[in-house]
C-alpha cells in the first residue's frame, strides 16, 4: 500500500494493453516479423504504404483475436471494419496507422483479478481491437540523430483496453498479469516483455474519496515490465495528488516513465480522437465472421488457468493454493500433467514439480522450456518412489543427478549406483539387531512409551544402510523386535 491510501484521495486506473500476436508474417503482408533482424530488412513496400500496394488481412490475426474474445467472454463482432489513423511521425512513413475504432473485433468482457489479500473483484474490458505496430526511433544508436528501424511496422497488435475500473497499481498489475498470461496460455503472443510483445498505457486519475465523477487523466505510455507498471502508476497518483494540493491542476497529457531517473515526466498533451481525421480504410471490406468459424475457434482453445485449477483441485485434490501456482503457465501446466499421468500420483507429482522443479529452476535462473530434467524421466523417478522400490531420500540424488546431467535416465542410474531401496526382512534384520544391541538405554526408553525415539532407530538404520531401507519397513520390524 501506498502513502495515499490514508489519504482522502482515491486512484482511478484503466489500461490500454498492446499485445503482438505472435504471427510468422505481418497482418496485412507477407513480410517477416522474426525479432532481431537487421533493421529495415523486413518492412515490405506494402508496410510502408507504397502508392498502389494493397493490404490484405492475415487470417490467423483473426483465429488468436477471436480466441482472446472468448477468452474473456466478449461479444465477437461478426462484423468488423478497419479504419485509418492519421498521424505524423518519423517511424510511420504511411502517415496513417490501419486500426479498428467504430467496429472492432472484440466488443466487452470481464477479467477477475485476486489481490495479495485473497480478495477477488472483476475488471471490465472495453474493447479489444486489431491494429498495426509502426516502426521504431532509436534514439542510443547514433549521437545527436535519430535511427528508424522500420521492421516492426505492419506487425500485428490487439489492442486490449479496459474499462477505468482499477483503483490501485496492485489492481492494475494484477489485472496486466491475468491478461499477460491469458494471451501466452492461448498462444495469442509470446508475451515476451523485454522484445516489447506486451506494453502497457496506463491511464490514471485521482478524486476525492466518493466522488463518482473521474478526475483528468494522465496517460504513461509503453510501460513493458510488471515492476515499472507498478512504479509509473504509484509515482502518477502521487504527483497527481500533489498537483492538486498545492492549488494547481492536472492535465490531460501523455507521459513517459523513466525507468532509469524512476519517474513519469510530460511526452506531449493529449490528442482526441478529432486530431487523427480517422476514416475507414478505403482498401480493405469489412471482415465478415459468422458462429461456425466461432465455434472452430472455441472447440481449438486449450484449457485455460482458471480452468485448469479448478480442476486439478477436484480431479487431483490438490490444494487450491497448489493449483493455481501449476496452472499459472502453459509449459508448466503441461509438464506437471506429463509427470501425473506418467507417475499415478498427483500429489507426489505435485510436490515434486513445485518444490524441487521450481525450486531448482529458479535457483539456477532456469526457464521451464530448458529444463534438464524431462517430464518422463521426474515421473519415472516418482513411479519408483511410489512402488518403494527407491525411497524419497534416494530419489533425491538420483533428481541432482539428473539435473546435473551425471544421470540421463532415472531407472539405469538407480541400477548401476545400487540404489534400490532394501525391503527384505533378511537383510535389514541383522542390521536393527546391532542397533538395538548397541543401544540398551534408547531401547529402555521406547519401551516405556517414549514413541520419539522409534525416530531415532529408524535414523540409525537409515543411516547404515545409506538411506536405502524401506523406512515403514523398519518401523514394523523394531516394533515387532521389541513387542510394541
Ligand atoms: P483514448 O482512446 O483517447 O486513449 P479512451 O476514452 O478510449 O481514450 O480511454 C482510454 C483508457 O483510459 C481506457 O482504459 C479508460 O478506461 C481509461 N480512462 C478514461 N478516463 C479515465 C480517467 N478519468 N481516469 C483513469 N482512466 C481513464
Ligand atoms: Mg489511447
Amino acid at each position: 500500500m501506498t502513502d495515499f491510501a490514508d489519504s482522502n484521495w482515491e486512484a482511478v486506473i484503466g489500461l490500454e494493453i498492446h499485445t503482438q500476436l505472435s504471427t510468422r508474417s505481418k497482418i496485412f503482408s507477407g513480410a517477416s516479423t522474426q525479432f532481431g533482424a537487421a533493421p529495415n530488412t523486413q518492412a515490405c513496400a506494402i508496410d510502408l504504404g507504397f502508392p498502389g500496394v494493397l493490404p490484405v488481412v492475415n487470417q490467423e490475426v483473426y483465429r488468436k483475436a477471436v480466441a482472446f474474445g472468448l477468452g474473456i467472454g466478449a461479444t465477437i463482432g461478426l462484423t468488423s471494419v478497419f479504419d485509418r489513423k492519421n498521424y505524423f511521425y518519423p517511424d510511420l512513413p504511411k502517415g496513417y496507422q490501419i486500426t479498428q475504432l467504430e467496429a472492432p473485433i472484440v466488443m466487452g468482457g470481464t477479467v477477475d483479478i485476486t489481490l495479495e489479500d485473497s480478495s477477488q473483484k472483476t475488471i471490465r474490458v472495453t474493447r479489444a481491437h486489431l491494429e498495426e505496430d509502426a516502426g521504431k526511433s532509436l534514439h542510443e544508436d547514433f549521437h545527436g540523430q535519430t535511427g528508424i528501424d522500420l521492421n516492426r511496422a505492419g506487425t500485428p497488435l490487439l489492442e486490449i483496453v479496459s474499462e477505468p475500473d482499477m483503483s490501485s497499481a496492485e489492481e492494475a498489475v494484477a489485472y496486466a498479469r491475468y491478461i499477460h498470461q491469458l494471451v501466452t496460455f492461448l498462444g495469442v503472443s509470446d508475451g515476451d516483455m523485454s522484445q516489447g510483445s506486451l506494453r502497457c498505457d496506463a491511464n490514471v486519475s485521482v478524486r476525492p474519496k466518493g466522488s463518482t465523477e473521474l478526475g483528468t487523466r494522465t496517460e504513461t505510455k509503453n510501460v513493458n515490465s510488471f515492476r515499472f507498471l507498478e512504479r509509473a502508476i504509484n509515482h502518477e497518483i502521487e504527483r497527481q495528488i500533489r498537483v492538486i494540493e498545492s492549488g494547481g491542476r492536472v492535465i490531460q497529457e501523455t507521459r513517459l516513465y523513466d525507468p532509469d531517473k524512476d519517474e513519469t515526466r510530460p511526452m506531449r498533451s493529449k490528442e482526441t480522437a478529432t486530431d487523427y481525421r480517422y476514416f475507414p480504410e478505403p482498401d480493405l471490406l469489412p471482415v465478415e465472421i459468422d458462429e461456425a468459424y466461432i465455434q472452430q475457434v472455441r472447440e481449438q482453445m486449450p484449457e485455460l488457468p482458471a480452468a485448469k485449477a479448478a480442476r486439478y483441485v477436484s480431479e487431483f485434490e490438490l490444494p487450491e493454493a497448489d493449483a493455481r501456482v501449476l496452472s499459472s503457465e502453459r509449459q508448466l501446466a503441461s509438464y506437471f500433467e506429463q509427470v501425473v499421468e506418467l507417475s499415478g500420483d498427483a500429489k507426489l507429482a505435485s510436490n515434486w514439480v513445485r518444490v524441487e522443479l521450481l525450486g531448482q529452476l529458479n535457483k539456477d535462473g532456469v526457464e521451464i522450456s530448458d529444463a534438464p530434467i524431462t517430464p518422463a524421466a521426474l515421473g519415472t523417478l516418482i513411479a519408483r518412489i511410489r512402488e518403494g522400490r527407491i525411497s524419497g531420500k534416494i530419489a533425491k540424488t538420483v533428481f541432482e543427478a539428473l539435473w546435473s546431467g551425471a544421470a540421463s535416465d532415472p531407472d539405469s542410474y538407480i541400477e548401476a549406483e545400487g540404489l534400490v531401496q532394501v525391503s527384505d526382512s533378511g537383510s535389514l534384520e541383522p542390521v536393527i539387531d546391532a542397533i538395538i544391541a548397541a543401544n540398551p538405554k534408547q531401547v529402555e526408553q521406547l519401551r516405556e512409551g517414549k514413541g520419539k525415539l522409534m525416530g531415532f532407530f529408524v535414523g540409525q538404520v537409515m543411516k547404515e544402510t545409506g538411506g536405502k531401507a524401506n523406512p515403514q519397513q523398519v518401523n514394523d520390524l523394531i516394533s515387532k523386535k521389541l513387542g510394541l
